[in-house]
């Protein structure tokens, strides 16, 4: 194993990985400047561009000896306009217009929408928001596949930009995709480790996928699933959402949408809190440094979003256009790391939310335990010792700031746990009982992690239990 740095930053940087970053040479500079997982947006690429991605990751944390979570970003049910003239279509303010659905090319003037079922679940008065939100539309009436809308914000509309219905019911039944479903089989094929799930509206959605991922490998323990949340449903079913999930991403540019953006500074604190209780990774996601698509600097709005991301206590921030398709993906990483890593280092600290410990799990007993006793002795360190993650997952959510080592035997779950906050994941293989393999791990932290001989450190670990194993001891 490779010496690495003490003391790196506490918040995860997930890092979408695309065209700008595809070459191992740039993905090498970002792990560097603290890339902790590689997310592949499957919106975009083709099957094959995506695998040679996912194969380069895996060749650069190997060089690195870092490990890197990959994470498959599904595309979901994103309603799209179809194809217009390469010029766009100018829609003018308070002019009507006709959207087509079933359609994929433009007919005359009307527009094209792919969706069959999008006029059937709109209503007079429902709103209809294009490119990102740049362009709104009122719905009139709604004609067979015809739908009359007044335009409330124009402007020039661009071949399969974006769509979002907010008030819409019923616009899809499943909710993954046919596309999905194949890309799913190549992530499964290639071990990805987590799976970030498009447009999730209740919990069963959830479960669906986890259940299809059973039936697809049905001998290895499926990816994590990071539930994206991105409309209504998903605000009102959250709390079940969560439970079901592994973890959740506040994609905020599609909640931005579907909800009120003035809303959405609470809506990811709110989020955050129950996450961090629950001890679930949530990742904020979106426009966090923006304008480094095409400028060397962020705005100052931007480096103040990093920072409240990381006062509300969040377990990654996440890039998306600015590492995949920006000018200056590894200025942005490092850009970020610095943000976090100042705002980490101040005095000032976010609030935290409460904790009611009634009822919880022994593993998440003991873990609070361990932070007490952690915390009266001053201890150097903690070690704890994983076997699916939770114990880990389970201590960081009172986001402690004593270094916190797992160390697991499973090399995928020490990649799942670069996601979480605080976590330094180690990869200790070849031992059967916990008490030899913790007794490794101290080892390794006083030989490559700059922890003292003779330092305190609180060790945490179950009995290997033929049954069970010992996370749940
Ligand atoms: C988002 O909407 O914020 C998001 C992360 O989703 P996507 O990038 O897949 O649109």
């Amino acid at each position: 194993m490779k010496q690495q740095e003490a003391a790196p930053n506490l918040a995860k940087i997930i890092a979408t990985v695309g065209p700008a970053s595809a070459a191992q040479s740039v993905m090498r500079e970002m792990v560097r400047a603290g890339m902790d997982v590689a997310r592949i947006n499957f919106s975009h690429g083709t099957a094959d561009s995506n695998l040679e991605l996912i194969r380069a990751i895996r060749k650069v944390a190997q060089d690195e000896g870092k490990p890197l979570a990959v994470m498959q970003d599904l595309q979901g049910h994103k309603l799209r306009v179809g194809l217009l003239p390469p010029e766009g279509v100018m829609l003018r303010e308070e002019s009507l217009v006709t959207l087509f659905g079933g359609a994929e090319q433009a007919e005359g003037d009307l527009i094209p929408v792919p969706s069959t079922r999008l006029a059937a679940s709109l209503k007079r008065g429902d709103r209809l928001l294009l490119s990102d939100g740049q362009l709104e539309l009122e719905v009139l009436k709604v004609e067979g596949r015809r739908i009359i809308a007044r335009v409330l914000l124009g402007g020039v509309l661009k071949s399969q930009k974006g769509l979002a219905a907010p008030s819409a019911e019923n616009l899809y039944e499943e909710a993954l995709t046919d596309k999905d479903k194949e890309d799913l089989v190549l992530g499964l094929e290639h071990n990805v480790d987590f799976v970030a799930q498009s447009y999730v509206r209740t919990a069963d959605d959830i479960d669906r996928l986890r259940t299809l991922m059973r039936e697809l490998v049905p001998d290895t323990e499926p990816p994590g699933i990071i539930a994206k949340i991105e409309n209504h449903a998903a605000l009102t079913n959250f709390d079940e959402i969560m439970a079901a999930a592994d973890g959740v991403m506040i994609a905020r540019g599609d909640l931005g949408i579907e909800t009120s953006v003035s809303a959405l500074p609470v809506t990811q604190k709110e989020l955050i809190a129950k996450c961090v209780v629950a001890g679930k990774p949530v990742v904020v996601a979106t426009q966090l440094l923006g304008s480094m698509v095409s400028q060397p600097r962020p705005t100052r709005a931007e480096a103040s979003d990093v920072a409240n991301a990381v006062l509300d206590h969040a377990d990654a921030l996440m890039l998306s256009d600015e590492t995949a398709a920006g000018r200056f993906p590894t200025r942005s990483v490092a850009q970020m790391a610095e943000i976090i890593g100042r705002t980490e280092a101040a005095p000032i600290k976010g609030l935290m939310p409460g904790f009611d410990s009634r009822g919880e799990s022994v593993s998440q007993a003991v873990a609070a335990a361990a932070v007490q006793l952690a915390r009266h002795v001053e201890a150097a360190a903690i070690l704890v010792v994983t076997k699916s993650g939770y114990s880990a997952r389970s201590l960081v959510r009172f986001r402690w700031e004593v270094p916190t080592f797992a160390a697991s035997g499973d090399p995928r779950v020490v990649r799942q746990l670069t996601l979480s906050w605080g976590v330094t994941p180690l990869l200790v293989e070849g031992y059967e009982q916990p008490v030899d393999m913790s007794r490794a791990a101290l080892e390794l932290l006083c030989s490559h992690y700059g922890v003292d001989r003779g330092a305190r450190i609180v060790v945490v670990s179950g009995l290997n239990r033929p049954r069970g194993g010992y996370d749940s001891m």
